[in-house]
């Protein structure tokens, strides 16, 4: 048997309601407190529905199951409530493990308790069948655990709620979230004293359920909404104000609106000081002012400060709006400028190494060689003139066996600083074997090199090394090969040099031949 009676018309409303603002905020996933919002929804849909099959079915077996059942969504409701101030306020989107179990001890206890009840009546003493105001129903007595359990639920109730109103009334937001959580709460209330309450028409009405979800509506108003803008904004604020990058808001009018501590220990302003003075007072640097009155044209820009290097960007706050505030972001680029530097002298230093001669610091065979072909190709090219000497000490050997190998080395040092002495500047000067150097001798011409070879061979012929056996003195034979682009010669440049230098050594040493070609 069946029946339907304009009692279940709260529950039915109450079931719409509350899945009506589930599906409203369903979409917003992962927003602090919407979770619990969920559940809370969920507890009155299984409350209601609950209510409404008890109300609608008069069989007393039926309605002393959906009775049970009610208490699946009664308990559900009042943590859920605990739990949405827990996430809202501490803008965490779920609550730990723990947490929950610690909250549904007492709730689980009262469901089973509920089950259980034909065993102790500990929820109810007895449960009648009975007819009120000609509805079929059942008369209750209540036991000793319903206290416990709605205890319980005030508690629940009356802790989400201080929760909530301590952090709204410390957030800078309106008046309306506070409003509505301290209302919400005040509606449940008022229909649980109701429903307990001597006025209540008939004792197995129950208006709770349509005061939470009332209450889910208000909070769905009055705090999601605003929450789920008021999230954003203060996980935004939170990322700019922890931020390794400072960041630095600028007037259309100079003004500093806004920076970050970030920004203030970089340029050291405080924020007192950000409020009285103009953005070209406090920025002296002309990139940074570059860069605000045009931050478009020049996105990026270097500065230093206090020998740190910051990358800084710049962007209008609305982008449409070419008047709008600027928006610096700087950059502490250092470690990486540094990393840079380092890198870079790296390299080079490895190719100086490479390049050249360890003894003599004169270049290598190889860069010599490198240059040669080079200059080579110029001439190729260019038709310029080039010529190459290509000297070699004499009896360099006996200067070894008689003084020793160090003598040795202190003359070929020293002969390689004479030769950088008499070499212009455009000329390159290379040690190319043991005791034997070349001079890449760019845009000059057979007499100039000469000229150059002779003085060469007097400056070494007149130095002299000092040893701890007696003083040291060495010549040098020199052979000079000089092309144009006319001659065909120009690959074996160095090929002609040497066969100079050798008849040098044949002719007597210590003299300056040149390559017939
Ligand atoms: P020449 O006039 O015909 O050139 O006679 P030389 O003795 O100089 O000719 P040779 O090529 O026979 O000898 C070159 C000597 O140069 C052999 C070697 O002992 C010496 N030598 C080569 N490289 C070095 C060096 O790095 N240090 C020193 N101390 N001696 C070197
Ligand atoms: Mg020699
Ligand atoms: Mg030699």
């Amino acid at each position: 048997m069946t029946q339907l009676t304009p009692w279940s018309l709260p529950a039915v409303l109450a079931l719409v309601v509350a899945i009506g603002s589930y599906i409203r905020v369903r979409d917003k996933g992962h927003v602090p407190g919407v979770e619990a919002f969920g559940w809370l929804t969920a507890g009155i849909v299984i409350w209601t529905v609950a209510q409404l099959v008890a109300g609608l079915f008069t069989n007393p077996d039926i309605q002393i199951w959906a009775l049970r059942f009610q208490f699946v969504g009664i308990v559900i409701a009042p943590v859920a409530w605990l739990a949405f101030a827990l996430t809202y306020v501490s803008r965490r989107v779920h609550m730990s493990s723990w947490s929950i179990l610690a909250m549904a001890v007492v709730p689980i206890t009262t469901v089973l308790i509920v089950f259980t009840n034909e065993g102790h009546g500990l929820m109810w003493q007895s449960v009648q069948p009975g007819i009120h105001l000609g509805v079929a129903t059942l008369d209750t007595v209540r036991g000793p655990w319903f206290t416990v359990h709605a205890g319980y639920c005030y508690a629940m109730l009356i802790a989400g709620t201080s929760i909530l109103a301590q952090n709204l009334a410390q957030s800078r937001l309106h008046a309306r979230p506070l409003v509505s959580v301290i209302a919400a709460p005040v509606l449940i209330a008022i229909a649980n004293l109701f429903t307990l309450s001597p006025f209540n028409p008939a004792p197995w009405f129950d208006a709770t359920p349509l005061g939470y979800a009332l209450a889910a509506v208000i909070l769905h108003v009055g705090v999601l909404s605003f929450g789920l803008l008021d999230s954003a904004q203060v996980v935004r604020h939170r990322v700019v104000e922890t931020l390794i990058d400072g960041v630095m808001v600028v007037a259309p009018n100079d003004k500093i609106v806004d920076l970050n501590p970030t920004a203030q220990t970089l340029l050291n302003i405080n924020s007192q000081a950000m409020r009285e003075r103009a953005f070209s007072d406090l920025i002296g640097n002309a990139n940074l002012k570059a860069l605000v009155d045009s931050p478009r044209e020049q996105n990026k820009t270097e500065i230093t400060i206090d020998r740190r290097a910051y990358d800084i960007s710049a962007s209008l706050l609305d982008e449409t709006d070419p008047e709008s505030e600027v928006v610096l972001v700087f950059r502490d680029i250092t470690a990486r400028r540094k990393a840079e530097d380092r890198l870079r002298n790296m390299r080079m230093e490895l190719q100086r190494l490479a390049n050249t001669d360890p003894l003599t610091e004169l270049y290598n065979r190889r860069f010599f060689l490198q240059r040669l072909s080079e200059e080579t190709e110029r001439v190729r090219r260019h038709g310029s003139e080039l010529s190459v000497l290509l000297f070699d000490l004499d009896h360099f050997k006996k200067v070894n066996d008689t003084y020793g190998h160090d003598a040795g080395d202190k003359v070929l040092v020293l002969v390689s600083k004479v030769t950088q002495h008499v070499k212009r500047i455009t000329d390159v000067a290379a040690r190319v074997g043991g005791e034997e150097f070349a001079l890449l001798l760019p845009e000059t011409d057979r007499k100039g090199a000469v000229r150059l070879a002779q003085r060469l061979r007097q400056a070494i012929e007149k130095r002299q090394v000092k040893t701890d056996s007696g003083i040291v003195k060495v010549t040098a034979s020199i052979g000079v090969a000089t092309v144009t682009n006319n001659h065909k010669e120009v690959e074996h440049l160095l090929t002609h040099a040497d066969r100079a230098l050798y008849k040098a050594k044949e002719s007597g040493r210590n003299m300056v031949c040149c390559a017939e070609f």
